[in-house]
């Protein structure tokens, strides 16, 4: 495996998470050559030098553009926010990067599919960040699956909450313009669909709602701005396996932190997971004595890979930024050639197509195939 000189644009919450997984990664592991933090960008030159002193990188620029074509870099990390991500991991694919970009690929589907022809272009490639998929629990709850312990999965439900816009004073952002996309569908729900599409396959049909909580937010420097996003979604859907499911996502839910809650309902049993306690799952099976019935608590240890690479201790726990260091060495497995766990553009796209088509569902107050184009969409 060759050092990979890494390249990252943006530093804010999700720039950290980048950069403390490209610094820990092979400390972590052990089995990847430590990468190259060879150069970040930032909005001005003034926040990229102080950002990198912080985080490590070699050299830093205001100008995204100068990194993407730079002949040092082989990745570039895109953290920035969402409408920029289809410049950005569009550059970085035809100056023949391979590209990691955050989630949602882009706010338009017409966007998400330039980015997959770029990705499929270049050959290089190109993953999004969809850490949740990489705590060691899923891999467990998949292994439940597959092994047909909770039997055949009829129905199963999704919810992700968090109370960072729940405040109505709080000031207008860029999550709350248009330009960001939908709101908490693309911001919120891709992540739950991500869970779903490892865990369960596609969706093949959806009927959306979608509801703005609050009308308006105060602008800094006086005065209020009209809120273009939807900050509460609430999605039947009808599974390509046949099951039913329903997800909920909701961007202003006082008191949720981080919660991205999991059923998964079969003929023999339930699976229930929450991110909120993510270094657990509840697993109920139908068998044995009927009085001794009951959810047992299962907690994430070493026997749970790649649990053991951080701590050899069970119960311990990992954390959010752990996922992304995991994220992070998937990536690096899929750029040396070999089998990894990771959503690529082509997956992506597959994750956009059904949010689009949630939104397109709650204009037009109909169900719609997930696969649709977005022709017609308000
Ligand atoms: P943020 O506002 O904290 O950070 C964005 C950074 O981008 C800022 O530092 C900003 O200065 C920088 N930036 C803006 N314009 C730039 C430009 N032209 N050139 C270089 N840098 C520029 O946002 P965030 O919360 O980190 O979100 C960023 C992305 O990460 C979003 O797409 C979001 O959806 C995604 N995200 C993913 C997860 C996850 O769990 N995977 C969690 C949070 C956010």
């Amino acid at each position: 495996m060759k050092v990979l000189g890494v390249g990252l644009i943006g530093t804010g919450y999700m720039g950290k998470c980048h950069a403390l997984a490209w610094n820990a990664v092979a400390s972590v592991f052990g089995d990847v050559p430590r990468p190259r933090l060879a150069m970040l960008a930032e909005a001005s030159q003034e926040l990229a030098d102080r950002k990198a002193r912080e985080l490590g990188f070699e050299r830093a620029t205001g100008d995204w553009r100068s990194l993407v074509s730079d002949p040092t870099i082989d990745v570039v990390s895109i953290t920035t926010p969402n409408a920029f991500h289809p410049d950005m991991a569009i550059a970085a694919l035809e100056a023949g990067k391979h590209v990691w970009c955050e989630k949602p690929m882009a706010t338009r589907l017409e966007d998400a599919e330039r980015m997959l022809a770029a990705a499929c272009a270049s050959g290089r490639v190109a993953a999004l960040g969809y850490n949740y998929i990489q705590n060691p629990v899923m891999r467990l709850i998949r292994r439940i699956l597959s092994d047909g312990q909770i039997g055949e999965v009829n129905h199963v439900r999704l919810e992700m909450d968090e109370d960072f816009m729940a405040d109505p004073e709080d000031p207008f952002y860029w999550k709350s313009e248009a330009s960001s996309g939908h709101g908490a569908l693309d911001d919120f729900g891709v992540h739950p669909l991500s869970l779903l599409w490892v865990l369960l396959g596609g969706v093949r049909r959806v009927c959306a709602h979608m509801l703005k909580p609050y009308a308006d937010r105060p602008v800094q420097g006086g005065g209020r701005r009209a809120v273009e996003t939807y900050d509460i979604a609430t999605v039947l859907l009808e599974l390509e396996s046949g099951a039913s499911g329903l997800l909920a996502v909701n961007r202003s839910a006082w008191g949720r932190k981080g919660r991205i809650a999991l059923q998964i309902f079969g003929s023999k049993g339930t699976i229930v997971f929450d991110q909120e306690r993510m270094n657990e799952v509840q697993l109920y099976t139908a068998d044995g004595a009927k009085d001794r019935q009951g959810f047992c608590t299962i907690l994430a240890g070493p026997q749970h890979p790649p649990y053991d690479r951080f701590i050899p201790a069970p119960g311990h726990g990992l954390g959010f930024n752990d996922l992304k260091i995991i994220e992070c060495h998937e990536l690096m497995r899929r750029i040396a050639g070999e089998k990894a766990h990771l959503i690529d553009f082509e997956e992506g796209v597959r994750i956009e197509r059904t949010v689009h088509a949630m939104a397109r569902s709650a204009h037009e107050r109909r169900w719609i195939e997930a696969g649709e184009s977005e022709s017609g969409e308000s």
